[in-house]
């Protein structure tokens, strides 16, 4: 089975590589010549994925699921969650985004947060989706140099290190979209 996994970013396609079986030949935009920025301006995670994902069905043809990623911070009630990459902006600039999230708790103990990831499937006709959630806390600083976005300053439940300490296996294992891409996986196997 070849299936597009619609994403521009690099970090989210080596993730889920590791995570996707030799059967199924997962394909990026490049290999598509799909060159350009794939819309993403609805306000939801999930309509954000769906998006996304029916984008590329409908321009391209292709089989295809795409992925969309929100921070919900208890104190900031749920926010940034669809707007994650665009918190501090238009540029989504990942390090101004940090910033930002640490200033707005910067008064607040209660650091409680999750990341939630929803796929969206276009497989053969039919719309699925897949959810993943990781519970975890927001950290006063920045710690750890691996991953990407909010990595380095969330902490999942039970761990001592942030996302952007622990490796690529470890984070795949315990984090949002791991679990999503397993469901996604697990389904695939059904068929
Ligand atoms: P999107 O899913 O690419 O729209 O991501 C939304 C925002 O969340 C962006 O700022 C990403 O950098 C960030 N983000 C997405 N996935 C992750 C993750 O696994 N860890 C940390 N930040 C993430």
């Amino acid at each position: 089975m070849q299936l597009v996994f619609a994403t521009n970013n690099p970090n989210k396609l080596h993730e889920v590589q590791s995570l996707i079986p030799s059967s199924i030949t997962l394909l990026s935009l490049e290999d598509i010549g799909c060159y350009e920025d794939v819309p993403e301006t609805q306000d939801t995670i999930k309509g954000n994925a769906i998006q996304k994902a029916s984008y590329i069905k409908e321009k391209y043809g292709y089989d295809c699921f795409a992925d969309d990623t929100g921070l919900e911070v208890d104190a900031l009630d749920g926010a940034p969650a669809g707007f994650s990459a665009r918190y501090a902006g238009e540029q989504r600039n990942s390090e101004d985004n940090i910033q930002k999230l640490l200033e707005n708790l910067k008064h607040s103990d209660n650091r409680k947060a999750r990341f939630k990831t929803v796929i969206a499937l276009e497989l053969q006709g039919d719309q699925h989706q897949f959810t993943g959630i990781c519970k975890g806390e927001i950290t006063k600083n920045k710690s750890g140099t691996n991953g990407f976005g909010y990595d380095p300053i969330f902490k999942a439940e039970g761990y001592h290190k942030t996302f952007a300490e622990l490796s690529l296996e470890e984070k795949n294992r315990i984090g949002h979209r791991g679990i999503a891409i397993n469901q996604l996986v697990k389904f695939l196997n059904t068929l």
